[in-house]
């Protein structure tokens, strides 16, 4: 793993990374480590200047790598992806250390930035392409072409580091555009590692910066980031309200903007489901990097005929994959976890339930460490029943009719991900037709993102799509050229 300190033992400091060069700022803030609340390093903040410097790097860097060979470009991601693959014990450990991810969580997380590096590097060749319609004027031809943006900015969040970050990034490179990588002050030297495994592969100088702020800084750096004419386009991962922010600062210096935001899936099971199967799907989708996922599993809700049996095997789940102090997920700020420990006490003081109660009485340690817990009876007047827990808690809810459990399912502003289970594939999809989501996984977990298909949001969940070759049209424009014959 990389050093925790320099060579003459005071406290490593994450640095920006502008035209390939590491800058070290006055203006540090302390990385915490949600493992024991102990700072682990610190990191740069930068300025509005630095900022800049990363604007002027990434121009200067645009008009030479717009024009790389897609063969080129393919090669590099594919270093790229085994450089990772070689540093995995080292960005393991940045993960562990920045986020508190246990082994299973790493290995997922590392599995698909390097598939996903791989996967788009195939894709590369043949995703910028035109077409030749007709006009309808006398005479004239017409041809589209597409074209890179120029400079993209990518804005990402800590809790699933090089998959976002690297989501954040890879269609602007690969369609021909340079990049700016805002990263995020929980998790900034994965995302420093993100820029040096490009820097290894050989990406030339300019192409990716990195940027990291002070939190007292997020407003003015990414105003002057945004409002930057050479930026052509930004694209952000992370909460609706944040989102909220940069889609407005994006309309402001009208810019095209991507959001990919938060969620509460629902899963609808229906009568005939595999409850052995379908219960695991539920518990990881719910319950993986302690349910700070944006598409974990929020809502069950499981037919009447098979609800009792069905929450017993939940509970049954649970304990087996979290029931030891050592699988017990961690939560990425003591304060984060004081508030998801608001959120259940809150749906208990409304009638609430909690169905697996913690009978071990074990002593967890520090304080971001807490159970996954499973709560029935949630009432609507809970804080929980409409706001996106980011935390290890599912509601579990019955129905009879089909169409109550569509209508409580579709009941929240987000629509990222959600879930059905059935035998039957027929019944499986009307649900799925149904469900106000930019995706519905039929019968495996509500958590899936995979660079080869897209992913993205409706309604408070944002807009665009990120993976596939949606992913690399986001990043490229239309342009028209006519011609008189
Ligand atoms: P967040 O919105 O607090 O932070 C995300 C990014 O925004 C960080 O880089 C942060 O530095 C920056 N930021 C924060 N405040 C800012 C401000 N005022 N101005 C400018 N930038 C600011 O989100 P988070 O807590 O880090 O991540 C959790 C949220 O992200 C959840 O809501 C989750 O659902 C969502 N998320 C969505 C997806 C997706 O693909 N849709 C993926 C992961 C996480």
């Amino acid at each position: 793993m990389g050093s925790l300190t320099t060579e003459n033992g005071s406290p490593y400091t994450v640095p920006l990374i502008i035209n390939d060069k590491e800058i070290r700022t006055s203006t540090t803030f302390p990385v915490i480590s949600p493992l024991d609340g102990k700072e682990i390093w610190t990191c740069s903040g930068a300025s509005k200047q630095d900022a800049l410097d990363a604007v002027a790097a990434a121009h200067a860097a645009f008009p030479a790598w717009s024009k790389t060979k897609p063969s080129e470009r393919r090669d590099l991601f594919l270093r790229a992806a085994d450089i990772i693959e070689r540093r995995k014990e080292e960005l393991g450990g940045y993960m562990h250390l920045e986020i508190g991810a246990d082994k299973a969580y790493q290995e997922f997380i590392l599995g698909l930035s390097i598939e996903g590096l791989r996967d788009t590097a195939g894709r590369i060749a043949g995703a910028v392409t035109g077409s030749v319609p007709e006009s309808n004027h006398p005479g004239m031809k017409a041809i589209i072409y597409k074209q890179p943006y120029g400079v993209v900015l990518g804005i990402a969040p800590w809790n699933a580091p090089y998959h976002l970050g690297l989501r954040s990034i890879t269609f602007a490179l690969a369609t021909g555009n340079t990049a700016i990588l805002k990263g995020p002050e929980f998790s900034p030297r994965c995302y420093w590692a993100i820029v040096d495994v490009f820097r290894e592969a050989g990406l030339p100088t300019g192409c990716l910066n990195l940027i990291l702020h002070r939190p007292a800084d997020a407003a003015a750096v990414t105003e002057a980031l945004i409002a930057a004419p050479e930026v052509k386009k930004t694209n952000f991962t992370g909460s609706s309200a944040v989102g909220s922010i940069i889609a407005s600062l994006s309309g402001k210096y009208l810019k095209p903007s991507l959001m990919e935001l938060g969620g509460k899936a629902s899963v609808v099971v229906l009568a005939d489901a595999d409850i052995e199967k379908a219960s695991l799907q539920c518990v990881m989708g719910a319950f993986m990097n302690a349910g700070q996922i944006c598409m974990s599993t929020e809502r069950i809700i499981v037919h009447s005929s098979i609800a009792d049996k069905f929450q017993e095997k939940l509970k049954e789940q649970v304990s087996r994959i979290f029931g030891t102090k050592e699988t017990i997920p961690v939560i990425i700020t003591a304060a984060s976890a004081r508030r998801n420990r608001g959120l259940i006490e809150d749906a208990v003081s409304h009638g609430g339930a909690i169905v697996n109660p913690d009978s071990t009485g074990e002593d967890l340690g520090y304080e971001t460490k807490m159970r996954p817990t499973i709560l029935a009876g949630l009432d609507a007047s809970s804080k929980l029943y409409l706001t996106e827990s980011f935390g290890p808690s599912v509601s579990f809810f019955t129905y009879d009719k089909e169409d109550d459990a569509i209508a409580l399912a579709n009941n929240t502003d987000y629509g990222l991900s959600a879930g059905v289970f059935s035998e039957n594939l027929g019944a499986a999809f009307r649900v799925a037709d149904r469900l106000d989501s930019g995706a519905v996984h039929i019968n495996s977990m509500t958590v899936h993102d995979e660079f080869a298909l897209p992913h993205g949001g409706v309604k408070s969940s944002g807009f665009g799509r990120f993976n596939g070759y949606q992913g690399l049209e986001e990043f490229l424009y239309c342009k028209t050229v006519t011609w008189m014959e």
